[in-house]
């Protein structure tokens, strides 16, 4: 079906940032990008600094900074300089238990009032920052804990009990467990983070910080082998800060809500660092997916600037179909909100249709992902939509489609790629280093780190598509990592977990077509000899894949097939899995196991 352009034929009532996207993008560098930010008072760059203390110190030491609505609905609300002082506390926390620069601090924490002192104050530190979704299990949270040199976890009794204390000894580094809320006397080898803060002082300098100095570690999975670490810098920020602008269109008086975890990167990037750094008052909600209760905080919050994601779209266009019994939107005063985008997997062109019919206001899909630390591909409050395409590169950004391969890796030849010309051609989506918030690195791992790169471009494992007017249009992955309710799942990790159990010899996870989470996590699953496959069994071996990985990554189904196909050196070719599924042709199967 053809989807018309929705034309931005009304002037906004507040002006772009970004009014006309060939003079901006013809004139813009990372270098002006970065004077818009004050800098430390000695030199250097500070994610914290820039997100919070510039705004205490200037006249916005009194504006709302954080707005946190609790599960039962309370609303605390932390201004700037309430910010900058519980930041402080938590800095002078982490040097008095000898915790410095490159340290690593992991969260595992809902979204509470503490968890964004606990980042920023770790930020101010110049120690680094690791979050972990508070929806993973005790096998993701361990291994993530492991890999990146965990020294402090800050987390709640119940979480800590539940994900950590007893593989503690399996992350021996771990040396500081703080708990947030009570709990902590009853939990040996950790301390009340409130009792910590009490003690410590509500001023902090932050130290010399290199805009070059590690400050985020966010893990990402790939399609083989342990979760990627992705190392993010100071320097960053200039880009949140310079992207929030032009794809959000943030400005200063706005009200904003990233409805995305700071477990995942857009809850990082868009839903602390980027809107503090503009100096704009974030709305927290720490309850979950609600329709009633998301149209409220829209309407009761006065959210100008909200930014979400596809699925929960989906789900609110099922609550509130065009014509239905319901008028959910109506039913709440919506007239503050003036601009709505999503991320983080493809958005339908009904989705963008339906917010512009139900809410009034179109959806502006955008596209990044954990490695590009910021959005690099967008449609803007200005420009047309193209209802299906993820919109054209910000300024500061160059992008290309590359040609690939037979096997559906990007083509190489002398050390060269090519570039498809022809506009509406499938590729790899590449992008030219050299933006602030580029990662610098998987953790631990170079080799992959370089696997990433070819001829100077970055490869982003995206298939897209790119018309003739430069306009980029998802097609899919190019590899088997898979995409449910937005969050990316590594197939390897779910196939480890199941592993464990004792009646499985082999298995197979792909991401199977879901109309609302656009997949879900389907396992197929080969029995030891003499084991009989029966509904009891299945319903135990999802229940013991959840007990591990948590509901965020276990699958949501399993099939028994002892015959899963395998290459002949014996790897599950979950390519073919997939196909089956969907009934799709087979592809290639020459290296299959079995094939002449
Ligand atoms: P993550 O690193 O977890 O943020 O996931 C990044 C991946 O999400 C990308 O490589 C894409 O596969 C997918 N993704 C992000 N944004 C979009 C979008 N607007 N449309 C389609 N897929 C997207």
């Amino acid at each position: 079906m053809h989807w018309e352009a929705i034309r931005k034929e009304t002037a906004p009532a507040v002006p772009p940032r970004l009014a006309d996207y060939d003079r901006v993008r013809s004139a813009f560098t990372w270098s002006q990008a970065r004077a818009e930010l004050s800098g430390l008072p000695g030199g250097g760059l500070n994610m914290a600094h820039e997100a919070v203390d510039r705004h205490a110190f200037s006249g916005n030491a009194n504006k709302v900074a954080l707005r946190c609505i609790a599960r039962d609905d309370s609303v605390t609300t932390v201004t700037y300089a309430e910010l900058m002082r519980r930041t402080s506390r938590f800095a002078g926390v982490l040097r008095s238990l000898c915790i410095g620069r490159g340290d690593r601090v992991f969260t595992l924490l809902g979204r509470c009032p503490e968890l964004y002192t606990s980042v920023l104050g770790t930020l101010k530190n110049t120690s680094v920052l690791c979050p972990l979704f508070p929806a993973f299990g005790p096998d993701p949270v361990e291994q993530r804990l492991r890999l990146g040199d965990a020294q402090v976890l800050v987390t709640t009794a119940d979480l800590y009990r539940r994900k950590v204390a007893e593989r503690r000894t399996s992350v021996p580094g771990l040396k500081h467990v703080l708990i947030v809320g009570p709990g902590a006397e009853g939990l040996p080898g950790t301390s009340s983070l409130e009792d910590l803060m009490s003690e410590a002082p509500d001023t902090f300098t932050v130290p010399p910080t290199s805009p070059e100095d590690m400050a985020l570690l966010h893990f990402t999975s790939g399609t083989t082998g342990t979760p990627k670490g992705a190392v993010h810098v100071h320097e960053a920020v200039v880009a949140h800060h310079a992207t929030a602008a032009y794809a959000l269109d943030l400005h200063p008086d706005d009200v904003y809500w990233c409805t995305a975890d700071p477990g995942w990167v857009t809850g990082m990037s868009y839903g602390i660092i980027a809107p503090l750094a503009h100096g704009v008052t974030v709305v927290v909600d720490e309850g979950d997916y609600d329709a009633r209760r998301w149209y409220r905080i829209l309407g009761e919050q006065r959210v100008t600037v909200w930014y979400t994601a596809p699925t929960a779209l989906r789900m609110l266009m099922r609550a509130t179909p065009r014509q239905g019994p319901y008028d959910l939107p109506r039913s709440h005063d919506l007239s503050a909100l003036r601009f709505v985008a999503s991320v983080g997997e493809p958005l339908n062109p009904e989705a963008v249709v339906w917010g512009r019919d139900v809410l009034g206001l179109a959806v502006h899909d955008n596209w990044w992902q954990t490695e590009t630390g910021s959005i690099m591909i967008a449609n803007f409050a200005a420009c047309d939509i193209r209802p299906g395409s993820m919109g054209r590169p910000l300024p500061g950004v160059d992008a290309t489609v590359l040609k690939q391969d037979g096997e559906g890796r990007v083509q190489i030849t002398d050390g060269r790629v090519t570039e498809v010309e022809r506009p509406g051609a499938e590729g790899e989506l590449a992008l030219r280093p050299g933006w602030p918030s580029m990662f610098r690195g998987y953790l631990h791992d170079k080799k992959r780190y370089e696997a990433a790169f070819a001829d100077g471009w970055y490869l982003t494992g995206d298939l897209v598509r790119r018309d003739a007017d430069g306009w980029y249009w998802f097609v899919g992955r190019a590899d088997d990592v898979i995409k449910s309710a937005g969050h990316l799942i590594g197939p390897f990790e779910v196939e480890s977990a199941l592993l464990e159990h004792p009646a499985v010899t082999e298995v197979g996870v792909i991401g199977r077509p879901d109309p609302v989470a656009g997949n879900v996590v389907k396992a197929f699953v080969s029995l030891r000899e003499g084991v009989e496959p029966n509904p009891d069994l299945k319903r135990e071996l999802l229940g013991f894949a959840r007990r591990k990985l948590g509901p965020a990554v276990a699958p949501r189904e399993i099939s028994f097939d002892q015959n899963l196909p395998k290459t002949r050196s014996g790897k599950v070719m979950r390519r073919l899995l997939r196909a089956r599924e969907l009934g799709l042709p087979s592809g290639d199967v020459s290296t299959l196991e079995g094939s002449a």
